[in-house]
């Protein structure tokens, strides 16, 4: 049995970022990478893929770069025996002094009558399915999209802008979209910007089933019926956990694999990282989604530094996110109104309007959308942001990285910021600055 400092299960950000801070904080470990899929595609710019931004070979993961810092073995690990420290797969028993279990996540399937017609699809991340799902859609009038979740309002936004012609509905068991995380000014602004791109949104259905011959014809909701030629499923991700629990490895009621702040596992010697692991709200403390790439890198970089012993800690996550709609990047960060307002919290929200460009005549110049979130006392909690641009992003950032920090209104006035003409609000309109000040003002 051939033996390894460092074993890493799952290629995705966790795994990847693993064995490439490993190579590079402790270099004279030997690692090893086992993934089961040789090609693969990046997931976050698959709905750029389907829309034709970005052509399929140029959205290949690459997986292949792990050979720069680490053994790569394609292959299927079928066991884990955390008292023998061994893994195998089909053919192998490998041997690890330390183990990071990153297995990612799966696709939350449906169980409803008609669901194994055929032209019902989830998302697939190979680049033979990607291919496929972008051929059904343009080759399809009548698309549904089941779940209106920040990845199905993407491939809504995107297949609406690339494919004329097409009647695209999405069904919503709730009654909101981007799960709820926007409030009503934001989320109506995202929902009226995909009715003018044509996206029919069907909020409060529940689907009950599909109907079809081979292949799938209707979907079936309490309310109705919808002709569907093409059926795509975005109703949430699943941990990829199971490897875990077989092999003894503790996981929570929702299958999530249960961590410490050093990300170990119960088991000697087995870390884990990135969507198979529970969560944590800096926040709050409470165990929250968190199955983003964003968190994976983190997660997988924390696991490679404490494959030496208890180092970093992760202190929790500050939910956070970003989608496209209509042109508009809408950014999130934090606790917002819907979910402060169901866990009766008090607060305050303040919104500023101003430019992401000065003055308002440069060309490019246009108009930027922020709300935050305080608690009574003060602390910053959560922050909504809207605009054309990309600047979007580094607001969703720095609050992100206030509430972190756990800042409170006083210190988010004093908060410098940089500005400069073409990228930046002007220095007289900041707007973070601006709304702790209107919170300050009462
Ligand atoms: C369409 C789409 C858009 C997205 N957009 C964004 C975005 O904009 N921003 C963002 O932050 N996140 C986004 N995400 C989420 C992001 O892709 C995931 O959170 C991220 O991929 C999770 O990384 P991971 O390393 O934890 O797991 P994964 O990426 O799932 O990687 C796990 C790997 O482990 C392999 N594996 C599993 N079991 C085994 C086994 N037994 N043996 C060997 N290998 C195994 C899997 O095949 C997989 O390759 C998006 C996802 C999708 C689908």
């Amino acid at each position: 049995m051939e033996t390894y400092d460092v074993v890493i299960v799952g290629g995705g950000p966790a795994g990847f970022n693993a064995a490439k801070s490993v190579r590079e904080l402790y270099p004279d470990k030997r690692v090893l990478l086992i993934n089961d899929r040789e090609e693969l595609q990046i997931p976050c710019s698959i709905p750029y893929v389907i829309a034709g931004k970005v052509p399929l070979e140029k959205n290949v993961y690459p997986l292949e770069k792990v050979k720069e810092f680490a053994e790569l073995l394609i292959d299927r690990v079928v066991g884990i025996e955390p008292a023998t420290a061994s893994l195998f797969t089909p053919t192998k028993k490998i041997g690890y002094e330390k183990l990071i279990l990153a297995t990612g996540w799966l696709p939350r399937r449906l169980n409803l009558p008609g669901s194994s017609l055929n032209g019902i699809y989830y998302i697939d991340t190979s680049t033979e399915g990607v291919k496929r799902i972008k051929e059904e859609i343009e080759g399809a009038t009548k698309i549904t999209l089941i779940g209106a979740g920040f990845i199905s309002i993407g491939f809504a936004d995107q297949i609406s802008k690339a494919y004329g012609g097409k009647e695209i509905t999405v069904v919503e068991a709730s009654e909101h979209v981007a799960s709820g995380v926007f409030s009503e000014e934001f989320e109506s602004e995202m929902v009226e910007s995909l009715k003018a791109q044509g996206v029919r949104i069907l909020k409060r259905q529940r689907v009950k089933g599909f109907e079809g011959d081979r292949r799938v014809k209707r979907v079936i909701t309490e309310e109705g019926e919808i002709e569907s030629e093409l059926v795509l499923v975005f109703i949430g991700f699943l941990p990829n956990s199971r490897l875990a629990l077989e092999g003894g490895i503790k996981t929570d009621s929702r299958g999530f694999i249960e961590v410490d702040s050093f990300l170990r596992t119960s088991a000697d010697n087995v870390l884990a990282a990135g969507n198979c692991i529970a969560h944590k709200s800096l926040i709050d403390g409470k165990t929250i989604p968190a199955m983003l790439a964003s968190v994976s890198a983190r997660d997988g970089r924390i696991a490679a530094l404490n494959t030496s012993g208890p180092q970093v800690k992760d202190e929790g996550v500050v939910p956070a996110g970003l989608t496209e709609v209509g042109g508009k990047f809408y950014g999130f960060a934090g606790y917002t109104e819907k979910l402060l307002k169901g866990d009766g919290f008090k607060f305050k929200a303040l919104s500023v309007s101003t430019t992401d460009a000065y003055p308002g005549a440069l060309p490019g110049c246009n108009p930027l959308k922020v709300k935050l979130y305080f608690t009574e006392r003060g602390l910053l909690v959560g922050g909504e942001f809207s605009g054309k641009s990309r600047g979007v992003w580094s607001l969703v950032e720095t609050a992100a990285r206030l509430i972190e920090g756990r800042k409170k209104a006083w210190e988010v006035a004093a908060l410098l910021t940089t500005a400069f003409p073409p990228s930046t609000p002007p220095p007289l309109l900041q707007p973070l600055q601006e709304a702790a000040v209107k919170f300050l003002k009462g």
